[in-house]
């Protein structure tokens, strides 16, 4: 019986889970690895950050889709992976587990891209205690305005306005009532400024779609000043330098960092040929150096048959390498040899969403405005639910509410 360990519950690596428990009944056993007991919908993160979802709705246990017969799950941190011995040693265990493949499916961190306070002084949003924490402070600095009348507890910066950065805007003007509630103001009172380096920005779009998304954040009383790139954090303060100008500053009671991500720094620190997280591939997803490790979603580079930078990481993509992996595991463990085919990936499109009923993008070939683009953003969430969490989470946690 083969031991394959997968590491991380995130789109790649909890889908490689569920596809390996159905095709492989009787031929390997899986032990999983998560920090949390929960797996959770990244791609709904800024929804939580505004409060808009709560936490439980884009989340779910992972022992829902654990079949224990054949998989083992542990809620632990990896601390270490050691290829050559082929063991995975985890904080709080003191045995190290041992593979024949190892899937390492780790995911995303926040990049600050090195700018002076941007760690302390900015809330990063990459898993639900961040965007959690996000919501906690906003709240409390509504509920300071009611005795320090202080402007700028109602104001919130988004730093970057790629699109993380957007979806987030969004998600906060559907909120500013509820937060206007709170403060006792008025919801225009309620002041959101995204800070952002480029002027053409989600360059994924058109330059068409991409000006109708900003213009349509904008015309939600977004504040956008684009063309500004951020110099440093201080604690309630924003620097950036507006082209050549001088330097300038703003100041908010709550600054959100959105300006990136990375692939997990453990790929570099357990002596993975990883560049800012990621490492490149080969044509089935393993690693160049380790044949029985598979690498996929935010921590892998693929690199397009004719392009000259990987693919971007998205949800879309890990859950594409996670079918490819099971399928490799499987011909691997019944033939002894990889699929004939390598990995080959067709995006169906990118959605943005602006708030609850608005959005942008293109899906299949066709470039999507305002609430159809809402919609199909829906369709995607819930296609995606569905591929890891089956029709019992699709049923409980999915966004059928919304289609009218
Ligand atoms: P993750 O989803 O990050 O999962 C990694 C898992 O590993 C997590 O459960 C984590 O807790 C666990 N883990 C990490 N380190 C350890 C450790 N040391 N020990 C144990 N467990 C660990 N993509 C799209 O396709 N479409 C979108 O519309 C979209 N919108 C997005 C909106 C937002 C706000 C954000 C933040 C991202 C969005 N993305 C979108 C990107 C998408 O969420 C990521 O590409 C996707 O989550 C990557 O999946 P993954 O499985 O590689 O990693």
């Amino acid at each position: 019986m083969k031991e394959v360990v997968v590491l991380g519950a995130g789109y790649a690596g909890l889908k490689t889970v569920v596809l390996l428990q159905k095709k492989l009944k009787n031929d390997i056993h899986i032990t999983l690895v998560n920090r949390n007991s929960y797996h959770y919908e990244a791609t709904d993160l800024h929804e939580t950050a505004a409060g808009t979802q709560s936490a439980s709705r884009i989340s779910y246990p992972i022992s829902d889709v654990i079949d224990p017969q054949i998989t083992t799950f542990i809620q632990d941190e990896v601390v270490k992976i050691d290829s050559e011995k082929k063991t995975v040693k985890l904080a709080g265990h003191e045995e190290l587990l041992h593979y024949d493949y190892c899937v390492l499916g780790l995911g995303f961190v926040s990049e600050t891209f090195g700018i002076s306070g941007a760690k302390e002084n900015a809330f990063p949003m990459t898993n639900v205690k961040e965007a959690l924490a996000i919501y906690d402070h906003i709240i409390a600095k509504m509920k300071d305005y009611r005795t320090s009348h202080n402007p700028d507890d109602l104001h919130i910066i988004i730093c970057g306005g790629g699109f993380t950065g957007i979806e987030l805007a969004g998600a906060l003007v559907d909120a500013r009532p509820s937060y206007a509630k709170i403060a006792g103001v008025s919801p225009d009172k309620i002041k959101i400024t995204i800070i952002e380096a480029s002027t053409r920005l989600m360059p994924m779009f058109s330059e068409d779609l991409a000006d109708y998304g900003v213009n349509l954040v904008k015309s939600l009383g977004v504040q956008l000043l684009d063309g500004s790139r951020i110099s440093k954090i201080e604690p309630g303060k924003v620097s950036y330098h507006h082209a050549d100008e001088e330097e300038q500053s703003m100041t908010a009671g709550t600054i959100i960092w959105t300006t990136g991500v990375s692939g997990n720094p453990l790929m570099e620190e357990c002596g993975f040929n990883a560049k800012r997280g990621r490492v490149l591939v080969t044509d089935h997803l393993t690693d160049p150096q380790h044949d029985d490790i598979y690498i996929i979603g935010d921590v892998a580079a693929v690199m397009p048959p004719d392009g000259k930078r990987p693919y971007p990481t998205t949800a879309q993509i890990a859950l594409a390498m996670a079918d490819y992996t099971a399928e490799d595991i499987v011909s691997r463990i019944k033939t002894g040899k990889h699929e004939e085919k390598p990995f080959t990936y067709k995006s169906l499109g990118t959605v943005a969403s602006v708030g609850n009923t608005h959005g942008f993008g293109e899906a299949m070939g066709h470039e999507l405005r305002g609430y159809l683009a809402s919609v199909m953003k829906k369709i995607i969430a819930d296609r995606s639910l569905m591929e890891t969490g089956g029709i019992k989470e699709l049923l409980s946690k999915g966004r059928f509410d919304l289609y009218h």
